[in-house]
């Protein structure tokens, strides 16, 4: 279904900043270069923004080492005083959200609603983060009668974080929440496609109060600033979230460089196995949750959905059915579900993929082609008999496109479901508790969700087996990427 064009309109929408953000002063681009930041609803210009470089990636590391010298203002903050100023952060994001929702609705297309709920958990990863300031705790360690020995954990130094264009808010405070906690600095670079909110965010931490030097951020593009980043000779750790392609090129540029520490959160092709004695109303709707939310840009999206034979054609009807039913279009207009895919590329990927479905013998259920005449809007897609060999089985699509793929006994169905190069996350729909906690041991992936889906807490770590990535984000552990730990021996003399 295509939602309705009246809306309230976008163009009423304020660019307030659209500059390099180093030393808590916005700059120009040091080669006087701009970008274009696109509308994904209608394919046009919303603005120009500053195209940092490499010259700038330099000046901004300048700044971040000044403000992370150890006797700076930075560096001396009490851990509490650092925790409010995360908490103001958050508060600011809270106190902002109707403009800052509908600027992320506007440059990233997801519904308002969405964008909303968004920066809700953005501020509470924030404040949850803020709480760890003065619990990051190191041990004393019993070693012999005349010695004293224990643990500091130290901030990382100069932290380089690179995030994609999905969640562009989310992934901001995912990367900054840790980062700061610990008392690093950081430069952090946006996605092209996505800048807008991450400079708004910019200028709110330099209203909560920030030391200048301490949280820089860049907008510019993948292979020139992202790679001045990652081969950096003076950033110490570098946290990417990104495409499998990209993660490699950064771990690669890190050991050539100066071995900065690399945490990376990169992609999926997560299974979710509907079993025989689901609820079928319950399954149909988390697996059309699972795969279709933010417009199926989402690493974790439950893109294979495997069902039991059993409930097989059944599961295909109702989904085919409620599929039809979500509302795909304007993504300021309330009744909306569903917005357009981030760009051209994106959106001719997805198509291919789509093609790619129907040569393979996938039998297409429902939609399969674009919506409208405007902008990167594709209807929510459904495959049947989809097989395990077939390129949309295998291969990350990002798009919102729904493989069913038949099963018959739960051993087979474990197996298949962990065939793939990619770890981050798995669903599994059953009332009986022993295959639940059976699948739960064994299914290879950072999270396993029983009857939900996609759940992810700010207090519980996030992140992949396999080639989705090393390290953690969110919770107790994600703060391990960001400090070192540090041994002192004392000899009691
Ligand atoms: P996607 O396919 O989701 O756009 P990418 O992995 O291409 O994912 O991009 C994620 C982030 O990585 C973006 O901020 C992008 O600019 C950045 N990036 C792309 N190429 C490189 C690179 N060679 N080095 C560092 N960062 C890069």
């Amino acid at each position: 279904m295509m939602s309705s064009t009246n809306s309230s309109s976008p163009s009423n929408i304020e660019i307030k900043y659209t500059k390099i953000f180093i030393n808590n002063e916005w700059h120009k681009a040091e080669s006087g270069k701009t970008f274009s930041v696109i509308n994904p609803s209608t394919g046009e210009e919303i603005c120009q923004v500053e195209e940092a470089n490499r010259v700038d990636v330099d000046k901004a590391v300048e700044a971040a080492r000044k403000a992370f010298e150890i006797d700076s203002p930075w560096r001396k903050l009490e851990p509490s005083a650092r925790g409010s100023l995360m908490r103001q952060f958050a508060s600011f994001l809270r106190r902002d959200i109707d403009y800052l929702s509908k600027l992320e609705t506007l440059n990233n297309g997801k519904p308002v609603e969405e964008s909303i709920a968004d920066i809700n958990v953005s501020a509470d990863c924030i404040d949850y983060y803020a709480g760890w300031v003065d619990k990051i705790v190191g041990e004393t360690i019993p070693f012999s009668h005349d010695s004293f020995v224990y643990t500091r954990h130290e901030p990382v130094g100069i932290c380089g974080q690179i995030i994609p264009w999905n969640y562009p808010i989310m992934m901001l405070t995912w990367k900054l929440g840790p980062a700061l906690a610990c008392g690093n600095v950081v430069i952090l670079k946006p996605a092209e496609q996505t800048p807008l909110t991450a400079l708004y965010c910019a200028a709110l931490i330099k209203e909560a109060g920030f030391p200048p030097g301490v949280v820089n951020i860049l907008p510019g593009d993948g292979p020139e600033c992202g790679n001045a980043i990652a081969v950096h000779e003076h950033i110490d750790k570098i946290a990417f979230t990104g495409s499998v392609e990209i993660g490699k090129k950064i771990q690669i540029a890190a050991a050539q460089s100066n071995l900065k520490r690399v945490s990376l959160e990169l992609g999926g092709k997560s299974p979710l196995i509907i079993c025989e004695d689901a609820d079928l109303d319950f399954a149909v709707n988390i697996a059309h949750r699972a795969i279709f939310n933010n417009a199926a840009q989402n690493c974790t999206a439950g893109t294979r959905t495997f069902v039991h034979a059993k409930i097989y054609d059944e599961f295909i009807a109702r989904s085919v059915a409620l599929t039809k039913k979500r509302v795909t279009g304007d993504p300021f207009d309330s009744n909306t579900k569903q917005g357009p895919q981030i760009n051209e590329s994106q959106f001719n990927k997805i198509l291919d993929y789509i093609e790619s479905g129907k040569k393979n013998g996938a039998k297409l259920e429902c939609g399969g082609a674009r919506v409208g005449n405007k902008g990167y809007f594709i209807q929510p897609t459904i495959f049947s008999g989809v097989e395990d060999q077939m390129q949309i089985a295998r291969e990350e699509i990002f798009g919102p496109v729904m493989s069913i793929l038949k099963f018959d006994s739960y051993d087979e169905v474990l197996t298949r479901a962990n065939d793939t190069s990619f770890g981050l996350g798995a669903g599994v729909i059953t009332k009986d508790l022993t295959r639940a906690l059976s699948f739960a041991q064994r299914l290879q992936s950072g999270s396993v969700w029983v009857n939900d889906y996609d759940v992810i807490c700010n207090q519980a770590p996030f992140g992949g087996f396999k080639q989705s990535g090393h390290g953690r984000e969110l919770g107790r552990y994600g703060l391990e990427e960001y400090y070192e730990v540090k041994t002192v021996v004392i000899k009691l003399v």
